[in-house]
């Protein structure tokens, strides 16, 4: 079969890999916006359960995403400054980036061909890719295949109302995944925080709309928000 997936992030990625791990005659072409090194993000994080899923269905890339990982199994919840612990969730942490680029490299071993740098458009297809058997829509949240009809693929969307921004600290976290809950004079907000590498942890901070007005984040640049988090969070970032 000729298997076009449309969309270069994990999803059309790993799909690309499981097609052709059972059956290597598939010819299979990723296309991809952007370029190999572009991605965006931080660090992900997955539960021991996954990792153990794709070691399954992949031996090879499996180990090593898991070879990359940063393990951990506790979880501090900071309510104003007291924690409160927990153990026993088995979870890592990994680049979002380095990710990629081990797919990217378990594509090419297996023959998956990666085309970066081509955007795709929601019509027409059929004409834009006649080569195709099967299409596959991997173009993501936001995906422009899927909110062309959302009917056709029997889809609903729910937006939830919190803001949120994903921002990366040198600061390590490395005991435990943790969650700070701060009660501001604007209201709470929250962070989300997990280390992904040697260096870097992700820093995920969220709060509801009221108080994302208040803090007129909106109107702020990326570092003046950047800065303002930094400023809430000061007395856990070092
Ligand atoms: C702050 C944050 C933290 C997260 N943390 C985690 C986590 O810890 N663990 C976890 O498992 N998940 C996490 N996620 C979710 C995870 O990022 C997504 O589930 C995952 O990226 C979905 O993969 P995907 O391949 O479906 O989509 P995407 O990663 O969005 O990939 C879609 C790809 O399609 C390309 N594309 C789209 N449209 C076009 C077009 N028209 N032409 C060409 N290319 C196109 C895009 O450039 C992109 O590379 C997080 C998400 C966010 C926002």
């Amino acid at each position: 079969m000729n298997i076009v997936c449309l969309g270069g992030g994990p999803a059309g990625l790993y799909f690309g890999i499981s097609m052709k791990l059972r059956d290597p005659q598939h010819t299979i072409t990723v296309y991809e916006r952007n370029r190999p090194g572009d991605t965006f993000g931080w660090g992900v994080v997955f539960s021991d359960q996954t990792v153990d899923n794709l070691i399954a269905n992949d031996p090879d890339s499996g180990e090593w995403i898991k070879d990359e990982f940063i393990h951990w199994d506790k979880i501090d919840c900071f309510l104003n400054g007291e924690v409160e612990r927990s153990d026993g969730h088995g979870f890592i942490g990994l680049g979002r980036k380095k990710m990629l680029q081990l797919l990217h490299k378990r594509c090419e071993e297996l023959g998956v061909k990666l085309v970066f740098e081509r955007e795709f458009e929601a019509e027409n297809l059929t004409t834009q890719f006649p080569e195709a058997d099967l299409i596959v829509a991997a173009d993501g949240l936001n995906s422009k295949i899927r909110n062309a009809d959302l009917d056709i693929f029997e889809c609903t969307v729910d937006v939830r109302p919190n803001k949120f921004v994903w921002l990366g600290t040198k600061q390590k976290f490395e005991d435990a995944f943790t969650f700070i809950f701060e009660e501001t004079e604007k209201g709470w907000i929250w962070a989300h925080c997990y280390q992904f590498d040697n260096e870097t942890s992700t820093f995920i901070v969220e709060c509801n709309p009221d108080v994302y007005d208040a803090y007129g984040f909106e109107e702020m640049s990326h570092a003046e928000s950047a800065e303002t988090c930094r400023k809430i969070f000061e007395n856990y970032l070092g």
